[in-house]
């Protein structure tokens, strides 16, 4: 292991005060070195004036960790490519993100693919696997090699930046791993990733997405403040079902997490994301959708993420049809919940939600990527249909916890 400081790990102030330590007479220089790493991805030093010893004894102590890259695919969709990258940390392990287009909002309301560059998000991993086991997520299977660190977690953005021109306006947490799992590694990236001096992401566009790990939002609560998205994968609305598709609901069940999300601190706007992963025959009866309202409405303002299942490796149950989400969707509308409907997309190179970690390409038949582009339809304003081209996870733009949405809020999300 390389033992020289991770510049990608660390916030401005956390490499002015190493620098203050190990290099007195560069301290001048930190802001510049820092922003360069950021936007350039390397020690870069060049024309700083630095003499041949000053030099050395940066790049004794400091480094910019890039990632290695491996396998790289594409699948091109409405509103651009799908991309996924298998990125190589420094012990081998493998790591995946993907990169996730957006359509561009028109004024009319309907969407395009983006002339140019698209709007993206990118969806980072903040684990090597994950221990949680999820019963239809590929991660789950293969159990957790070890947390990432927080430069580990960045350098996903600047590596991909800096080797495939990747350039995300939002970012999400959800890719290998929960990150509530790994709260070091995750609040470090955070403070990293949102540090003006270097990557200067706004909090609106960063969104954490969790199982429920209820201690580990305690941390997060604390760390993030208001600004911050949420997002929590459901996935059930009674504990018997979630405890037989999601381990973790065995010590933090719904009731757990109701108390938790009711006190997540909320800006004016937060919509609370609630993830569906859309299993036929396992949660589409209409009791599901009346259980998954009841606890919507015990959190706040929230809006679905209907995400039709991923059948990977061993399927615990087929793919939905377009007629069964349709179905699922009309129920939770029917309910009074907030319902953004996700795209297929990225199913083939294996980069939609929980298929990261499995055989790639050449794996498995079509499914779904958390990708913006869906419509978003809430009871009450039936003929109202909106784009979703919002931040990183949907959970941002709304109004606060009460009355209905207005059209332009939900063309907002
Ligand atoms: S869905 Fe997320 S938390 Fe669950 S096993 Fe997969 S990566 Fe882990």
């Amino acid at each position: 292991m390389d033992p020289r400081i991770d510049i990608l790990g660390l916030s401005f102030a956390d490499l002015e005060g190493k620098v203050a330590t190990l290099l007195p007479g560069g301290r001048g220089l930190a802001g510049k070195v820092y922003a360069r790493a950021f936007e350039y991805g390397r020690l870069d030093l060049e024309g700083l004036g630095l003499s041949e010893r000053n030099r050395r004894s940066w790049e004794e102590h400091f480094r910019v960790g890039l990632l290695g890259a491996g396998r790289r695919e594409s699948e091109e969709g409405d509103f651009g490519p799908t991309e996924k990258a298998v990125l190589i940390l420094e012990d081998g392990a493998e790591i995946e993100c993907v990169l996730i287009p957006m359509p561009v909002r028109q004024k009319s309301g309907s969407s395009r693919r983006a002339e140019g560059r698209p709007r993206s998000t990118l969806c980072v991993s903040s684990q090597a696997g994950c221990s949680m086991g999820c019963a239809f997520c590929e991660t789950g299977r293969g159990g957790l090699r070890r947390n990432l660190r927080a430069a580990e977690i960045v350098s996903q953005l600047i590596t991909t930046r800096t080797l495939f021109g990747w350039d995300p306006a939002n970012i999400v947490y959800m890719g290998m791993g929960e990150p509530l799992d790994n709260i070091e590694g995750l609040l470090g990236s955070l403070a990293v990733l949102t540090d003006a001096r270097g990557s200067a992401f706004s909090w609106e566009r960063l969104t954490v997405c969790t199982c429920g790990k209820a201690e580990g939002l305690a941390a997060l609560r604390e760390a993030a403040g208001t600004r911050l998205n949420l997002s929590l994968s459901l996935n059930a609305g009674d504990d018997a079902t979630r405890n037989r598709i999601m381990p973790i609901n065995r010590s933090t069940d719904l009731g757990c997490l109701t108390a938790a999300l009711r006190d997540w601190p909320r800006r004016r706007n937060f919509v609370l994301a609630l993830n569906w992963c859309l299993l036929p025959g396992i949660n589409d009866r209409p009791e599901d959708a009346r259980e998954a309202a009841a606890f919507a409405r015990s959190v706040g303002r929230t809006v679905f993420n209907l995400i039709p299942y991923n059948p990977g490796r061993k399927p615990i149950a087929p793919a939905p049809t377009e007629e069964e989400i349709d179905r699922f969707e009309a129920l939770l509308v029917g309910e009074g919940c907030l319902v953004k409907r996700r795209a297929r997309k990225g199913g083939r190179i294996m980069a939609a939600c929980g298929q990261l970690g499995g055989p790639g390409a050449a794996g498995v038949a079509s499914g779904t990527a958390m990708a913006e582009g869906e419509t978003a339809r809430v009871a009450g304003a039936a003929n109202e249909t909106a784009v979703a081209a919002g931040a990183a996870s949907g959970a941002a733009g709304a109004t606060d916890a009460a009355g209905p949405l207005t059209g332009t809020e939900i063309g907002n999300l």
